[in-house]
């Protein structure tokens, strides 16, 4: 039996809107899936995210409220192709073979996936073997996220995973046997973390020649086991600028280039999903606390799935939409604001164009706010693209904050 602490989710339901926009052409659409377990809770992590016994996860129960979630949600996205699947966590590789492939079995039969489609699973290496790997591919997937974060193994035990440096190894040796595309997750700044060890993990990582790597700064979230019980070796705010400077020496070597806050990749090897993400796309969530944003011709939506595992199997079960404990309008706003949240992350910027194709409203919305991000020589008065300046960059978040109205 699984146990879970319930908390009660507050409804929010505001399925109007006064503000009228008009979107002609609707934006690229990905699916997103959450499998919202994990063997061990990592003492960072602030995800919805479960520990449990892996034996103890009714994963047909679970499929199933998958699906009933996704049949709730075909009226919203009717007729629509998908660009990418994207199969994250928790740890969705603590599923079988066989449940993943049903659950894109089922994404198949329900849904448009464009023949080029990239579809990716996040592997965590304590839980896969060959088999298992192989077994993913021959599902479909054609892209592994694999959560290394390190290469060192007493780092890695600080920062509780359940994964060492053999495990890693052997997960990147096999995922790059079986497909051309895969990302390799690092973190730095971890508990007892020196420079040298910061190289170590790069040189290691590069070392496989990579296609993608997206790199984290490790950060103290709010009621996480690190927020109550701060290691007392977290590397200081010197050391951690001086990890930080390396990346980019380290990786342009390798011919990659930072094209996100945290993404690295080669040419053609930046992450489709993602990408739709911080260019204003529609993605689909399904799964304990996903979150899903929707465009129609006439307005957009957000929606918000009961993060209890057990709480939701038991909603999505009913097919009658209580599962979903947000389903909102976004206001015409807050859309510059989510829209620069999102395109202001690109190292290359987006063209301005994409405001109106992903909003509805004119640049001239946000004629004012433009003007305070160029007078504090945040945003880049270049006439085709929204791009942050090199300052901009450092104070993305200043930056981003000015859109807010
Ligand atoms: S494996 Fe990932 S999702 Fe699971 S607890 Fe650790 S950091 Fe969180």
């Amino acid at each position: 039996m699984i146990i879970i602490p319930i908390k009660v989710e507050e409804k929010r339901n505001t399925m109007y809107s006064d503000d009228k926009i008009f979107i002609k052409n609707l934006p690229p659409l990905s699916i997103y899936i959450h499998i919202p377990w994990c063997v061990s809770k990592c003492p960072y992590c602030d995800f919805n995210s479960h520990s449990i016994d892996p034996n103890n996860i009714d994963e047909e129960l679970f499929l199933k409220s998958l699906r009933c979630d996704l049949e709730q949600s075909l009226s919203l996205i009717w007729n629509r192709s998908i660009i990418s699947v994207f199969i994250g966590g928790g740890t969705p590789s603590i599923l079988s073979v066989e449940s993943i492939d049903k659950i894109l079995e089922m994404i198949r039969t329900y849904l448009r996936i464009l023949p080029n489609a990239e579809i990716t699973i996040e592997i965590n290496p304590g839980t896969v073997d060959s088999l298992k790997m192989k077994g993913f591919k021959d599902s479909g997937i054609n892209r592994f996220s694999i959560g290394i974060q390190s290469f060192n193994n007493e780092n890695l035990k600080k920062i509780g995973r359940i994964h060492d440096k053999q495990d890693a190894l052997n997960s990147i040796t096999k995922a790059q046997d079986l497909v051309e595309n895969i990302n390799l997750d690092i973190m730095f700044s971890l508990p007892g973390q020196t420079i040298k060890n910061f190289i170590y993990d790069l040189k290691t990582a590069k070392s496989f020649n990579p296609n993608h790597l997206s790199i984290y700064h490790l950060t103290i979230e709010p009621n996480t086991f690190f927020s109550k019980n701060l290691p007392d070796d977290m590397p200081d705010e010197e050391t951690s600028s001086g990890m930080d400077d390396l990346i980019e020496i380290e990786l342009s070597e390798m011919g990659m280039k930072r094209y996100e806050v945290s993404a690295y990749s080669k040419d053609k090897f930046q992450s489709i999903h993602n990408l739709n993400y911080w260019t204003f796309g529609d993605y689909l969530g399904i799964g304990p606390g996903a979150h899903s944003k929707i465009s129609f011709h006439d307005k957009i939506i957000r929606q918000k799935r009961i993060y209890n595992p057990i709480i939701w199997m038991n909603k999505s079960i009913k097919m009658d939409n209580s599962h979903i404990i947000e389903n909102i309008c976004i206001l015409k706003d807050q859309l510059p604001f989510e829209f620069m949240l999102n395109v202001l992350r690109l190292k290359d910027g987006v063209n301005r164009r994409l405001f109106k194709f992903r909003t509805g409203l004119s640049i001239d919305v946000m004629k004012e706010r433009i003007n305070i991000a160029y007078k504090n020589k945040l945003l880049s008065k270049n006439s085709e693209k929204f791009i942050a300046t090199p300052l901009g960059w450092k104070f993305l978040n200043d930056l981003q904050m000015i859109f807010i109205k």
